[in-house]
């Protein structure tokens, strides 16, 4: 039996958690040998045909049959996987309302924050937008919102660095 200390502390470190995991995989996986299905989601809309959908929330599919499968080992076999499971559940829901709602607009919300946390957060994933290739790119958390004028710097630095590399020797 577990208490809910314990699942409290589980469920908080899966959620911090997530946002390490998703940085690693949407730096490496995303913008590396997984670019075929993210690629949708750095152009524009109007590039895309495939309506409301992009290729992109196809990750959104894998991630979450891996947590009902986890939710459904855990039950059967290991409790404390379940509270892993809905640490990640709660960053999939986090992440749809501040990454596709407030930031991409999906969702309906209007609102947009002025200042502060959310105000960065929003910022530093308009920067990482503004790269539409799979190399360059900066700021690939979600929830960790550096300062916008550092990732600015970053994007100059490494844009200079691509350039020097792509010119003919
Ligand atoms: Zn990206
Ligand atoms: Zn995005």
């Amino acid at each position: 039996m577990m208490d809910w200390f314990w699942t409290l502390v589980l469920v908080i470190t899966a959620f911090l958690g997530m946002e390490v995991f998703a940085w690693y995989a949407h730096k490496y996986i995303m913008h590396g040998w997984g670019w075929r299905w993210h690629k949708s989601h750095h152009e524009s809309h109007h590039e895309n045909t495939d309506g409301v959908f992009e290729k992109n929330d196809l990750y959104v599919v894998v991630f979450s049959l891996v947590v009902v499968g986890m939710f459904a080992v855990g039950d059967l076999y290991w409790k404390p996987l379940m509270a892993i499971a809905s640490g990640i559940t709660l960053y999939g829901v986090v992440y749809s309302l501040f990454h596709d709602g407030m930031v991409h607009r999906r969702w309906p919300i209007r609102w947009q924050p002025k200042s502060g946390y959310l105000k960065r957060l929003v910022q530093a994933h308009r920067i990482h937008h503004t790269v539409r290739t799979r190399e360059g790119a900066v700021s690939f958390g979600f929830l960790h919102a550096p300062d916008v004028r550092k990732l600015k710097k970053r994007l100059k630095q490494q844009q200079a660095a691509s350039v020097r590399e792509d010119s003919p020797e």
